[in-house]
């Protein structure tokens, strides 16, 4: 497919799309991503914060950091001006110290999206069977009980739907206890609409959308990852 940011990324010879891109990509093919805008002084980190409405987040934007909260890189539930000045000045003492020759863009600035249950879409691709997608709850259940599902690409919504259903914590995504159920045909769409794009787009390397807040009548992408092959 045609995209004008992976066009630019090759250009400037990169292969690691930092948040802001990843999440134009996503956009691009149709998945809902919180509304993000990229700062490169405090002063811009305050407008934009302005411009999209307080709560706000605020994320170290460097293609050399991808765990950015490791890096003391994310700051959550900013409510005012003053809140944003301070988070934008502790994220750049922690991250120059942290990782001190990290190339950075400035500050990623983002709505705060309302709760949800928490669910990871990532691609890989395996030197025999190519792109695989992965299907998970995010959080400690990825990280810490590894309970994901995985299948091929291209996927037939017959897959999509499995591979939902047949994680240990589905009940969860139901709606446990009171908790919002997800809205399972939704997050069916979203890993059809990402098999597609790796159908189409064979430069991808990698991709990671985590989390990802499923709710009961949408599900939106809060971080997100993309890598390039390297050029040939
Ligand atoms: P990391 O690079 O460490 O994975 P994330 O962008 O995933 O950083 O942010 C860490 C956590 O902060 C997320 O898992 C999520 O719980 C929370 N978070 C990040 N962005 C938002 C947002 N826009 N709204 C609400 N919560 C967020
Ligand atoms: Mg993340």
């Amino acid at each position: 497919m045609a995209s004008k940011i992976i066009d630019e990324i090759r250009k400037q010879g990169r292969t690691v799309l930092t948040e802001v891109e990843s999440k134009q990509l996503l956009k691009e093919v149709g998945i809902d991503t919180t509304e993000i805008r990229l700062a490169s002084s405090e002063h811009e980190a305050i407008s934009l914060s302005q411009k999209i409405g307080f709560p706000v987040v605020l994320k170290i934007a460097s293609p050399d950091i991808s765990h950015k909260s490791d890096a003391g890189g994310v700051k959550v539930g900013l409510k005012s001006k003053d809140e944003v000045s301070k988070a934008y000045k502790e994220i750049m003492t922690s991250v120059k110290q942290k990782f001190p020759k990290a190339k950075i863009e400035g500050v990623s600035v983002q709505n705060m999206a309302r709760p949800g249950t928490e669910v990871i879409i990532g691609m890989t691709k395996d030197p025999q069977f190519g792109p695989v997608l992965m299907f998970g709850l995010g959080g400690v259940w990825v990280e810490v009980l590894k309970d994901v599902s995985f299948r091929i690409v291209p996927l037939a919504r017959r897959d999509a739907n499995e591979m939902i259903k047949e994680i240990k914590g589905y009940r969860l995504l139901e709606g446990y206890r009171g908790s919002e159920p997800a809205n399972i045909a939704v997050l069916e769409d979203m890993l059809l609409k990402v098999s597609d794009f790796m159908e189409k787009t064979p430069m991808i390397k990698e991709m990671d959308i985590n989390p990802i807040f499923a709710y009961k009548n949408g599900a939106i992408a809060v971080d997100a990852r993309v890598v390039l092959e390297e050029a040939a």
